[in-house]
């Protein structure tokens, strides 16, 4: 089993890492299903799914329970299917061209089902997960409040022992699928200090919900506030330890940062292929706009950042799974079955967290883009782009901000660091000595030397900000800390870019080598932006500097020329040209 941060303490073999070209034919049929889904019997209905038609979105989660979407990750023992991460990641992408549904099943799917595989007790495993698995039941996570969303544990909802159980007392805000859910997580301080989870069914006497929130987007999605007063919960629906539900919640979200980086990945890609689609139709100055010069460096700059995405993506997946897969062989009354599951789902904190932040601004882009390539008519609603726009803005916000995933990836490499013994500060000064500088002239080489230039300087960065900081980095330094997220997050990109190459084919080989050199420009960019910034907040001296620079050189070749070629890929294929 690989350790989390790997990528930042040696190279990667070329064709080491899982991607989309390894799925097999049955996990492709897999994707193929909730592609026709979506394609057939949700995007057909937007228009009552915009106007939220009451019933509709449970019906459809209802369908994703008999296709099986919703017991992806229960074990089979309760009557889950316990697919592959990456089969899951896959499923959730071939969804993403409608975010209200998507969001409906990673509720569903995620946030209510992970709590109970990861903590629960055989017993409450054996009453609730095989309804939720099979889509009978519904199920929501409730941890936010209107006063603590990133602080979550300031939240004021409360717990005190009554009897054979407990009251539970307060007010969760923004709680996704409360509409129609039939089972809350919620988390509550029991006695007032102690952070502790507990399963509440909605026919509990004192459960009662808000009104649906107005959003900007994800209309047919319900957000719903849901109140407890006085709620008896019977004790054996605690979930978990008391006072330990921090690793319920933060686990459940770490892996749910992992499915939004699948969503994000889906709905940008149809924003390409309906910018795509619009870009041939859409005739100005007597021709296509698909002809344009900026038009089709659009198209470029999408498919190469979804590119980086994905490779990023799937790598991860597969890295969680080795975690997850020796679970499987333990009995469900294992003593230490919730032990194990907290190493596998927090192993890859950082990764997961790096995706979530990556991933959502990678579909804002091509959201944001999309529109563009419409024009005026992007600002309506006649097409489908405007609603993607709406829809890509939020998945910033929730599932812990973009700064607060910043903030964790950097604080996941120093835990790492800590506890994991990843040799960062004793890698980074046996590379000192010798900086990249200059880059060979043939492609795949030049890439793989700026891969090691990245290395460098990503842990060039964070020496001198452990130097500066140590432990207290994230509190003290907060710019420095989301400036080292970037530049690792650039690595990863362009390490699992490269790894990736050895394993496409034909014309997706020509389009792969041709993103890996336009995200290779982009992210050198990034890295020297945010190198800079991080040595000018140390007050660094000048020969830091000058050694960060001969450990980022720009790549030089045409970015024109490559960006027109993947454009003409993309034409080709009316959309995305890798993948599956
Ligand atoms: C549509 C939707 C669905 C949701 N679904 C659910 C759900 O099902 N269950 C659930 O529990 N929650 C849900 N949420 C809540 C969501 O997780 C929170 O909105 C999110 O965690 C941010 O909390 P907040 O809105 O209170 O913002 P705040 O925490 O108040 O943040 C406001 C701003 O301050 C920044 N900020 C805060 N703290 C720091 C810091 N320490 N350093 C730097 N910047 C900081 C944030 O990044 C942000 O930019 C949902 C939200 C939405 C909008």
């Amino acid at each position: 089993m690989q350790r989390s941060g790997q990528f930042l303490v040696q190279s990667t073999p070329a064709g080491s890492t899982f991607t989309p070209e390894d799925f097999d034919a049955e996990t492709r049929m897999i994707g193929k299903s909730a592609e026709d889904f979506v394609r057939h019997e949700v995007l057909p209905r937007l228009e009552e799914i915009e106007q939220a038609k009451e019933g509709l979105m449970r019906e459809l989660d209802r369908k994703m329970g008999e296709l099986g979407f919703t017991a992806a990750e229960v074990p089979t023992h309760y009557g889950g299917l316990d697919l592959p991460k990456t089969t899951v990641a896959l499923i959730v992408e071939k969804l993403g061209p409608e975010p209200a549904t998507c969001l409906t099943l990673q509720a569903h799917a995620g946030l209510a089902i992970l709590p109970l595989v990861l903590e629960g007790t055989p017993e409450q495993k054996a009453r609730y997960l095989p309804k939720l698995a099979s889509g009978e039941w519904c199920g929501s996570f409730c941890l936010s409040e209107t006063g603590s969303g990133s602080d979550a544990l300031a939240m004021k909802t409360r717990a005190v022992p009554d009897g054979d159980g407990y009251r539970l007392t307060g007010e969760k805000m923004w709680v996704t699928n409360a509409g129609f859910a039939d089972l809350f997580t919620v988390f509550a301080k029991l006695n007032g200090e102690q952070f502790t989870a507990f399963l509440v069914e909605r026919t509990f006497p004192g459960v009662s919900l808000g009104r649906e929130e107005r959003k900007i987007g994800l209309h047919g999605s319900s957000t719903r506030r849901v109140v407890f007063e006085n709620v008896f919960v019977p004790k054996e629906n605690l979930l978990g330890e008391v006072g330990k539900a921090h690793y319920i919640a933060l686990n459940t979200l770490n892996l749910g940062r992992y499915k939004m980086a699948a969503s994000a990945l889906g709905t940008g890609k149809y924003a390409l292929e309906v910018a795509t689609r619009y870009a041939k139709d859409r005739h100005q100055f007597g021709q296509p706009i698909a002809n344009f010069g900026l038009i089709r460096q659009k198209l470029a700059e999408m498919t190469t950042q979804l590119f980086a995405l994905e490779s990023m993506l799937y790598r991860t997946g597969a890295l969680m799974q080795e975690w997850f897969e020796p679970i499987h062989a333990l009995p469900p009354d294992h003593p230490e079955l919730h032990l194990r599951y907290r190493e596998a789902a927090s192993e890859y904190a950082g990764e997961c967290a790096m995706l979530k932040f990556f991933g959502t601004e990678v579909q804002y882009f091509c959201a944001d883009e999309g529109v563009q390539i419409h024009g005026g008519y992007g600002y309506t609603e006649d097409f489908p782009i405007a609603k993607i726009f709406r829809e890509s803005r939020v998945p910033r916000i929730y599932e812990g901000t973009n700064e607060i995933n910043r903030l964790n990836l950097t604080q996941h490499l120093i835990r790492q660091m800590q506890r994991a013994g990843l040799p960062l500060i004793e890698e980074s000064r046996a590379r000192e000595s010798r900086p990249i500088d200059t880059l060979p002239d043939k492609s795949l080489e030049m890439l793989a030397t700026l891969v090691e230039g990245f290395r460098q300087a990503t842990l060039y960065a964070f020496r001198l900000a452990w130097e500066a900081y140590g432990d207290h980095l994230r509190e003290q330094r907060q710019e420095v800390a989301a400036a080292i997220a970037d530049m690792t997050t650039m690595l990863y990109g362009l390490d699992s870019i490269v790894a990736r190459l050895p394993k496409l084919q034909g014309t997706a080989s020509d389009a792969g080598l041709l993103a890996g050199l336009l995200f290779a420009r982009y992210a050198t960019q990034v890295m020297r932006d945010r190198a800079d910034l991080v040595l000018n907040a140390l007050n660094a001296p000048a020969e830091s500097h000058r050694l960060m620079e001969r450990m980022l050189p720009l790549p030089r070749f045409n970015a024109v020329e490559a960006r027109n070629q993947l454009a003409q890929f993309v034409l080709m294929r009316d959309g995305y040209p890798y993948g599956v």
